[in-house]
C-alpha cells in the first residue's frame, strides 16, 4: 500500500522537468511538494519521505577504502625491497629465511594496517561530527534536525551565518543574501527574492530565488522548501567530479619525511660501508646482501611519518573527548605551539546564560530579580517600561519555547531570549505581540552596526497593551513603527528624541552623556547593557538599514552573564604555560575590563577599543598589541588585524569566532576556533577547532593536549632513531673488533619491525608530563629533532652499541672462536654470544623505551605504571624475545640458542643498567640545569 503511495509521489515529483523549480511560483512549488509554509510536512510524512528519498548526503567515491589502507601497508619502498630480498632468497634455496621476512613483513603491514585503520575511523567520525543542524518547520512547529534528514517538501529556516544544506525554493526572503562562490566562484554575495523566473535557461547564479547546497547564507534571513537532496543537489551532480583531496600531511610529517629522506642517504652510505667490509672478509655475498637490506630498514624510519599522522588523528581523537573538534589534522600539532589565544568574552567566558536584571527607561529604573521563576512587579502605569520590553522582544529572533519542565526556555540567540524571557515574566509574552505587531521588514543584527532593527505594522487592536505604550510616538501620518535594540553606543548616537513621561522630548547631548553614564555604570559592574528605541514611520521602507536614524530613545536594559566558575584557573594555567590570553569582544570596554580583571589577566585594567585599533597604523598596532589583553567593542575587521599584529610579532594565535564575519579572522589566525553552539556554519567551515561546548577551557585543554602530542611524538621519533643508531653502530663496529657480522638479518627486521616498533606506538600514547603547562611553549619552527634530542640519540645509540657489544665479545671471547661466526648463511650453528648480543640489545631497547616515558622527570614520579598500553606492549615484546631464544622452530628461524638462566638474566640487567643510565643523566641534568624548575605538584 505504502509502496504505491510512494511511487505515485514519486512520479508526481518527476512530473517537474528537471532544474525548473525557479520557474514556478512557490505556491506551486509548494503544491507539488505537497507541503505548505505555515505547517510544513507531518513528522510521519517526513520519516516517509526519508526512506524514499534517502538520507541528504553526498556519497562520496571514498578513495581511501578499506583494501587500500591494506594495500598501501605493502607497498612502501622498504618493504618492497624485503619482499625482493625474500624472493632472492626462495630463488637462491633460502627458504628459511624467506618465511621469516615474509612473516615479518605481514606482521609488520597488519600492525601498520590496524593502526592507520583506527587512525582513519578517528578522522571519520570526526569529519562525521562536523555536520551542522538545521532549522525546519515540521508540523507547525520549528524544530532543529540534522541536515541529513532533510527532505524535499520540508520548509527550511535559514539566517545569516548558515550553510545551505539543500537546494531550495525561497518562499520568504528577508534582506536574504547568499555567497555562492562554491557552485558559480562569485565571491560577491547575491541578493536572493521570491518571484518566479520565467527563463528556463537561467544560469544557477542568476537564479535568484533558489538556495542551492553548499553555498552559505551571508546576510538576512529567509524560508525555503526544499526540492532536492543529496546527489540530486546541483552540488551533487558535480561531487561526483570533485576529487577527494584526502592528502593529510602535516608540516609535521613533511619535516619527518625530509629527516627520512636525509637518513636514506646516511644509509645507503652505511650500507655500502658494512657490505663492502663483508666482501673483504669474503663472507657469503648472500648475507651481504641480506645484511645491506635490512640495516636499510634498520636506519630508515620509513614508517615514521606514517605513525606520526596516526598519532595526530589519535591525539585528535582524545581531544574530541575534552569537546575540542578538529577539523584539520595539522591543527593538532600546532596547538601544541600555540603562543597567544584570542578569545571570545560572551559564552566563552561567561556561561552565555544571560538574565535581565536592570531595567531603566524614563518610568524610573526596576531591578529585576536574577531567578526567572520571580515575577517582575512593573505597574500597569509604567507604560515605558513595558514599552522597552516590548520593543526587546519583538525586535528578536529568538521565540519562547516554553515546556512544563522550563517554562523559560528559548531557541536562537541567548542575548535575545533574556530579553523574551524578561518581557514574558512582565507579562508580555512574544507571540501575543507578534500576534499584535506582526514583523514586516528587518535590517538584521551584525557586529560591525552592533544593532538590529525591525519594523512592525501599528497593533489594530486599540485597546492591547502595546498599542497604549505606542500612543505617544504614533502620529496620525504614522504607518508603521520600526524597533531598535543595540550596543548602547550604537544606539544612542542614532537618537534624535526620547521619550520621557509619555511625552516626546528632543535628545540633546546632556541627555546623550546621561544615558551613556548610565550604561557605563552598569558595564563597570559587569552587567551587558543593551538600548532599545524606536522610530515611528510613514511606510515600511525597502532598506530598514537605511532608516536606523533619528530615533526615539526608549531606555536600557541591563543583563548579567555570570563567569564560568572553571575559566579564571584554566587563564592562569594558559598565562603560566607562558601563553597570552587576549579578549576580544563586541562588548562595553567597562564590561570587558571587568571580565578581564577578574581571569586576572595583565593590563585588563587598560582595554583598548576598536576605534582605538582601527586609529592605529600597522606598526602602531604591533606595538599596542604587545601589552593590550582586553579588546572591547572590535567588529570583525579588527580581529583580522589584530591577528596579524600579532603574528608579525612572531605568535602562533589562536583565534575565536562565531559569525560569519569571523571567517577571515579564523582563517588568518594560525588555529581558528568557531564556536559550536552559538557558531554560525560559516565559523565552523572556516575553523580548525570547533568548540563543542563553547567553553574556554576547552581551548586550554586543547593545547595542553597538543604539547602532550608533540612531546610524544618526539618521545617515540627520539626513541625510534636511538635504536636505529644503536643497531647500525653495532654492525658498523663489529668487524673492527675482528667479530664477522654480529647481528644476522631476520634479527635486526624482527628489532625494528616488532621489538621497537611496538614500544614506539605505545609511547606515543604516554600521559601528560608534570610540566607540559608550566614551561613555554615551543618554538614552531624549532626542528623536530633539536641539537638536544640529537645528542641524546647519539649518547643512547652508543650507549645501546657498547653495552650490546661488550656482552657480545665477551661471550664471543669466551667461547674461543673467531672463526665460524653464525654470519655465513645456513650451515653455520647458532651461537651462545649471538643469541646474548641481540637478545641484550632487545632488552636495552625495552628498557630505554620505559626509560623515555619522561625525557626530563625520573620515571618513578609520573608512575611507573601510568601508561598501561606501554607496560603491556613491553611485557608483550620481553616474552616474543623469550620465545625467540627458547621456542624450536623459532631458534630455528632466528638462528638462536638457548641461553642458561643466567645468561638470560644478564641480557635483562644490562638492559636494567641502562635504563638507570638513562635516569642519572636526567638526575645529573636537573642538577646541571637548576634553571629550568620541575615544580612541584
Ligand atoms: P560579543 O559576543 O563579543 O559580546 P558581539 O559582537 O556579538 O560581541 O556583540 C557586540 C554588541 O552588540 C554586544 O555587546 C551587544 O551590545 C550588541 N548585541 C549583541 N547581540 C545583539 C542582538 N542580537 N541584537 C542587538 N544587539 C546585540
Ligand atoms: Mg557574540
Amino acid at each position: 500500500m505504502r509502496g504505491w503511495w510512494q511511487l505515485i509521489f514519486f512520479l508526481k515529483v518527476m512530473t517537474v522537468a528537471e532544474n525548473a523549480w525557479h520557474e514556478l511560483d512557490g505556491q506551486t512549488v509548494l503544491g507539488r511538494l505537497k507541503s505548505s509554509v505555515e505547517k510544513g510536512l507531518s513528522p510521519e510524512e517526513a520519516v516517509r519521505r526519508l526512506e524514499t528519498y534517502g538520507p541528504n548526503e553526498l556519497v562520496r567515491k571514498d578513495g581511501r577504502g578499506v583494501w587500500r589502507l591494506l594495500i598501501t601497508q605493502f607497498t612502501g619502498p622498504l618493504v618492497l625491497l624485503l619482499v625482493a630480498a625474500g624472493i632472492a632468497s626462495i630463488v637462491l634455496g633460502d627458504v628459511k629465511d624467506a618465511g621469516v621476512i615474509f612473516a615479518i613483513v605481514i606482521l609488520n603491514g597488519l600492525l601498520g594496517f590496524r593502526q592507520e585503520y583506527s587512525a582513519e575511523k578517528a578522522m571519520a567520525a570526526l569529519r562525521k561530527m562536523a555536520v551542522p543542524k538545521v532549522r525546519v518547520r515540521r508540523g507547525g512547529s520549528e524544530m532543529e534536525i540534522p541536515a541529513r534528514e532533510l527532505v524535499p517538501g520540508d520548509i527550511l529556516l535559514v539566517e545569516a551565518g548558515n550553510v545551505v544544506p539543500v537546494d531550495a525554493r525561497i518562499l520568504v526572503a528577508a534582506n536574504l543574501r547568499a555567497q555562492e562562490a562554491a557552485l558559480t566562484g562569485e565571491a560577491a554575495p547575491v541578493g536572493k527574492d521570491t518571484a518566479p523566473i520565467s527563463d528556463p535557461e537561467t544560469s544557477l547564479g542568476d537564479r535568484s530565488n533558489c538556495l542551492f547546497m553548499g553555498t552559505s547564507v551571508t546576510y538576512g534571513r529567509g524560508e525555503a522548501v526544499v526540492v532536492e537532496t543529496g546527489m540530486t543537489t546541483q552540488l551533487g551532480k558535480v561531487a561526483s567530479l570533485l576529487a577527494e583531496t584526502a592528502d593529510e600531511a602535516t608540516p609535521l610529517t613533511c619535516k619527518i619525511r625530509h629527516l627520512a629522506h636525509i637518513l636514506v642517504g646516511v644509509a645507503i652510505f652505511l650500507v655500502s660501508l658494512v657490505a663492502v667490509q663483508g666482501l673483504i672478509r669474503h663472507d657469503d655475498w648472500r648475507t651481504v646482501f641480506l645484511t645491506a637490506v635490512s640495516m636499510a630498514v634498520a636506519a630508515v624510519p620509513e614508517g615514521l611519518p606514517a605513525v606520526v599522522t596516526i598519532a595526530l588523528a589519535l591525539g585528535a581523537r582524545r581531544m574530541l573527548r575534552r569537546n575540542a573538534l578538529i577539523r584539520n589534522l595539522p591543527a593538532v600539532e600546532t596547538l601544541g605551539s600555540v603562543t597567544t589565544i584570542c578569545t571570545d568574552k560572551t559564552g566563552t567566558l561567561t556561561q552565555n546564560r544571560m538574565t535581565v536584571v536592570r531595567l531603566e527607561s524614563g518610568d524610573g529604573r526596576v531591578s529585576m530579580p536574577e531567578n526567572p521563576e520571580e515575577s517582575v512587579e512593573i505597574p500597569a502605569a509604567a507604560r515605558q517600561h513595558q514599552l522597552v520590553l516590548a520593543a526587546a522582544a519583538l525586535c528578536n529572533d529568538a521565540v519562547l519555547t516554553a515546556s512544563p519542565t522550563d517554562p523559560f526556555a528559548t531557541l536562537g540567540d541567548p542575548t535575545e531570549g533574556a530579553l523574551v524571557v524578561a518581557a514574558a515574566r512582565a507579562g508580555l509574552p512574544k507571540d501575543g505581540l507578534s500576534a499584535d505587531c506582526p514583523r514586516l521588514a528587518e535590517a538584521p543584527f551584525d557586529s560591525d552596526r552592533k544593532r538590529m532593527s525591525t519594523v512592525h505594522r501599528l497593533p489594530e487592536d486599540t485597546s492591547s497593551v502595546i498599542a497604549a505604550c505606542l500612543a505617544p510616538v504614533v502620529q496620525s501620518d504614522t504607518g508603521a513603527v520600526l524597533f531598535a535594540k543595540g550596543a548602547s553606543g550604537s544606539i544612542l548616537d542614532t537618537c534624535a528624541r526620547r521619550l520621557d513621561g509619555g511625552t516626546v522630548k528632543p535628545f540633546t547631548d546632556t541627555d546623550r552623556q546621561v544615558e551613556m553614564g548610565k550604561g557605563d555604570a552598569l558595564a563597570g559592574d559587569g552587567i551587558r547593557v543593551l538600548a532599545v528605541a524606536c522610530k515611528p514611520l510613514q511606510a515600511v521602507p525597502a532598506d530598514v538599514a537605511a532608516e536606523e536614524n533619528e530615533f526615539i530613545y526608549l531606555g536600557l536594559v541591563g543583563m548579567i552573564d555570570p563567569l564560568r566558575p572553571e575559566v579564571r584557573d584554566a587563564a592562569q594555567t594558559c598565562l603560566k604555560a607562558g601563553i597570552r590570553v587576549v579578549m576580544i569582544t563586541g562588548d562595553h570596554p567597562l564590561m570587558a575590563s571587568y571580565i578581564g580583571r577578574q581571569l586576572g589577566l595583565p593590563n585588563a585594567e587598560h582595554p583598548v577599543t576598536g576605534r582605538d585599533v582601527a586609529a592605529m597604523s600597522e606598526d602602531g598596532l604591533r606595538e599596542g598589541v604587545k601589552d593590550t589583553s582586553v579588546f572591547a567593542r572590535v567588529s570583525p575587521e579588527d580581529k583580522l588585524r589584530i591577528v596579524d599584529a600579532l603574528q608579525a610579532n612572531g605568535h602562533i594565535v589562536s583565534m575565536t569566532g562565531d559569525g560569519v564575519n569571523d571567517a577571515p579572522a579564523l582563517k588568518s589566525a594560525d588555529i581558528g576556533v568557531a564556536m559550536g553552539i552559538t557558531g554560525t556554519d560559516v565559523a565552523k567551515g572556516a575553523a580548525d577547532m570547533v568548540l563543542l561546548d563553547d567553553r574556554f577551557t576547552t581551548i586550554e585543554a586543547a593545547v595542553e593536549e597538543g604539547r602532550v602530542i608533540f612531546d610524544n611524538i618526539r618521545r617515540f621519533v627520539q626513541f625510534i632513531l636511538a635504536c636505529n643508531a644503536g643497531e647500525l653502530g653495532v654492525m658498523l663496529a663489529a668487524p673492527f673488533l675482528g667479530m664477522p657480522l654480529p647481528l644476522l638479518p631476520v634479527q635486526i627486521l624482527w628489532m625494528n619491525l616488532v621489538t621497537d616498533g611496538l614500544p614506539a606506538l605505545a609511547l606515543g600514547i604516554e600521559p601528560p608530563e608534570r610540566d607540559v603547562m608550566s614551561r613555554p611553549p615551543r618554538h614552531p619552527d624549532a626542528p623536530v629533532i633539536d641539537k638536544k634530542m640529537g645528542a641524546n640519540i647519539l649518547w643512547m645509540g652508543a650507549v645501546m652499541m657498547i653495552f650490546s657489544l661488550a656482552v657480545g665479545y665477551y661471550f664471543w671471547g669466551k667461547a674461543g672462536s673467531p672463526v665460524g661466526g653464525a654470519a655465513h648463511g645456513e650451515a653455520t650453528q647458532a651461537v651462545v654470544w649471538q643469541t646474548m648480543l641481540f637478545t641484550t640489545m632487545v632488552f636495552i631497547q625495552l628498557f630505554l623505551a620505559f626509560a623515555l616515558r619522561s625525557t626530563t622527570d625520573f620515571v618513578w614520579r609520573k608512575g611507573l605504571f601510568s601508561n598501561p598500553p606501554l607496560i603491556w606492549a613491553l611485557a608483550v615484546t620481553g616474552i616474543l624475545q623469550a620465545a625467540v631464544v627458547y621456542v624450536p622452530i623459532l631458534q630455528d628461524f632466528f638462528r638462536t640458542t638457548a641461553l642458561s638462566g643466567r645468561q638470560f638474566g644478564l641480557c635483562l640487567l644490562t638492559g636494567f643498567s641502562v635504563y638507570l643510565l638513562v635516569e642519572l643523566s636526567k638526575g645529573v641534568k636537573r642538577f646541571t640545569f637548576p634553571s629550568t624548575p620541575v615544580p612541584e605538584h
